[in-house]
């Protein structure tokens, strides 16, 4: 430590480095970005394939609109993106992306190959630790193809501190469910090494949820509930299944999976005395406001929102809940003392 050193300004390549870091945290960070850019092609199949919990490597292939030689030179740069031209913008925001800082990033840390192809022209792209060192035309059919290699090569005290193979190859999977839950029309193959652990055709929220949380043998979905301003979907499980923690439980605001306690604790306000104390029923819930009621810029992972009306959406969670609470036999009961 060098404390009562003169300031200086860092040099370029670590404040990339630092700022990549924000971006890319594990395996799990980098296929989150890479299935939205997916998504945000308008790919209807992707598939996903992670080896040694993704700390080796890790493949996202998309059959969407693919890139151009130019854009892709231009991709793999910062705060490049295609997705937003103005501040305004991301209040209106419909895409996932809108940074241009992931496939950046993850450059930065990591060997990175692209293919892709725009139906008219097919190039691959290599880069290393930030440094693009291959351009070259190939053939490929329409789509993109993202490989990432030793994630945190050249960041030994970053790649130290990844979890054992077995909980990043957890956090990869619930990423995969998150995705296979909130686009149950696209087609999603999923493989860790060599072994398929998803291989899911284009279906509905019912079939997903059956998929991801086979256990659950009886749910109801929630019934168009809406209110002024919000729209509230998805589906909820009978009392009778649970978990002891709230792992079961997953809410998307305007599509983006979000982490906000409040969520959790309005959707069991609303199961109110159906549920005995240390049980938490499963759910899956998808929450519509106009994009202006919320901020999705606050965290560089997006995971955290900020309503402008918490309350609002709470009161709506816990009302929807409660009514379709009434679907389940033997819970009306519940319902009517509420
Ligand atoms: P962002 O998604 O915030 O725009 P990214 O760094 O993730 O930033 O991607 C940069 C740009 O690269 C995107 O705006 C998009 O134009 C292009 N891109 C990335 N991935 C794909 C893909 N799978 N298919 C087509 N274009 C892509
Ligand atoms: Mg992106």
């Amino acid at each position: 430590m060098n404390r009562g050193q003169r300031i200086i300004k860092l040099p370029d390549e670590v404040v990339s480095k630092i700022a990549a870091g924000e971006v890319v945290v594990n395996p799990a960070s980098v296929v989150k970005e890479l299935v939205e850019n997916s998504i945000d092609a308008d790919a209807n199949s992707i598939e996903v394939q992670i080896k040694d919990g993704g700390k080796s490597y890790i493949k996202v292939s998309d059959n969407g609109f693919g890139m151009s030689k130019e854009d892709l030179l231009l991709a793999v740069q910062r705060y490049t993106t295609s997705k937003i031209a103005s501040i305004e913008d991301i209040y209106n925001i419909t895409s996932y992306g809108f940074r241009g800082e992931a496939l950046a990033s993850i450059g930065e840390v990591s060997r990175l190959v692209i293919t892709t192809s725009n139906g008219n022209e097919s190039n691959k792209l290599e880069m290393v630790g930030g440094k693009v060192i291959k351009v070259s035309e190939i053939y490929r059919e329409r789509g993109t193809t993202v490989e990432v290699f030793d994630l945190f090569f050249n960041i030994p005290a970053r790649r130290k501190f990844l979890s054992s193979e077995k909980i990043e190859r957890r956090m990869v999977t619930e990423v995969i469910e998150r995705f296979l839950l909130t686009k149950p029309k696209i087609k999603f193959l999923f493989k860790i090494d060599e072994e398929v652990v998803y291989n899911a055709p284009s279906s509905n929220l019912s079939e997903r949820f059956k998929l991801v949380f086979p256990e659950v043998k009886s749910f109801e979905e929630i019934d168009s509930c809406t209110d002024e301003i919000i729209k509230i979907s998805g589906i909820i499980s009978s009392p009778q299944f649970f978990r002891k923690n709230r792992s079961g439980q997953l809410f998307f605001v305007n599509g983006r999976f979000v982490l906000d306690n409040l969520l959790h604790l309005a959707l069991e306000r609303g199961y109110g005395e159906a549920l005995t104390e240390g049980t938490h029923p499963y759910a899956v819930i998808f929450i519509e406001v106009p994009p202006r009621e919320v901020d999705v810029n606050i965290h560089p992972q997006k995971l955290q929102v900020k309503f402008s009306e918490p309350r609002m959406i709470y009161d709506a969670i816990a009302r929807c809940v409660r009514d379709t609470l009434r679907k389940f036999e033997g819970f009306q009961m519940f319902v009517e003392k509420i």
